[in-house]
């Protein structure tokens, strides 16, 4: 298990381990799918449609890792692909609903559960850190909306460096400015690619946030409370 001796930063990733990602997008998808009438457009569910609004958002974000699409390309054909799936092609409404989605998604408030509590516990004794993909603006109002930015010395976004997870230089760069060295930072994310790798990358210790346990694989939790009993 993770050798919390030498730990003296605890470095989070936002989305999906912090603040819960997936309730509060699918609580704003749910109300848009019913403002412009997207049952009866797509002739689906809302659940069959976020399910595959999901997969499709997925294998975008990949390809943006890897720096094959843009960051506007991104934002503007995820939900028309979700739509094609459905076979309704309409990429106007793709972009109302983009703006809207944008406009309100970061405004949720559901955070993981145990959240408050795991920082208020590791707050006196860490210095608590956030890593995270995605972009400035959007995650900015997330941390502030959920009113969690004063547990943390550091909120470093992929956005502002030109760096994303796991490119190990984002992790050098957050020990550069913590002034601190890898011995002493761990990482605690949901993506095993972009926090456990990419904590690998740069010789960090990790753990694995994973509700699906794998078997064989070293150093995950199930939820955050199990932070508790780590350090
Ligand atoms: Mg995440």
């Amino acid at each position: 298990m993770v050798n919390t001796k030498n730990i003296k930063h605890i470095f989070f990733d936002l989305d999906d381990t912090l603040w819960d990602f997936e309730k509060n997008s699918s609580a704003v998808l749910q109300n848009l799918f019913v403002e412009f009438n997207l049952q009866n457009k797509l002739n689906t569910t809302f659940n069959l449609f976020f399910h595959h609004y999901k997969l499709i958002n997925t294998a975008l974000w990949q390809q943006y890792y890897k720096k094959q699409i843009t960051k506007e390309y991104l934002r503007n054909n995820r939900f028309n692909e979700a739509f094609k799936h459905f076979k309704y092609n309409n990429y106007d409404l793709n972009l109302v609903v983009t703006n809207e989605y944008l406009k309100r998604s970061p405004h949720g408030t559901i955070l993981k559960d145990n959240c408050i509590n795991v920082l208020n516990f590791l707050k006196p004794n860490y210095k608590l850190h956030i890593i995270t993909n995605g972009f400035k603006e959007v995650q900015n109002i997330k941390i502030n909306t959920c009113n969690i930015s004063h547990y943390f010395t550091s909120i470093i976004i992929s956005e502002e460096h030109n760096l994303t997870k796991p490119d190990k230089q984002l992790f050098i760069h957050a020990q550069t400015i913590n002034n601190t060295v890898s011995e002493e930072c761990i990482m605690i994310g949901d993506s095993y690619e972009a926090d456990i790798l990419g904590a690998q990358n740069a010789g960090w210790q990790s753990i694995w946030l994973n509700e699906n346990i794998v078997a064989d694989m070293p150093n995950q939790i199930k939820n955050l409370k199990q932070l508790l009993t780590i350090f």
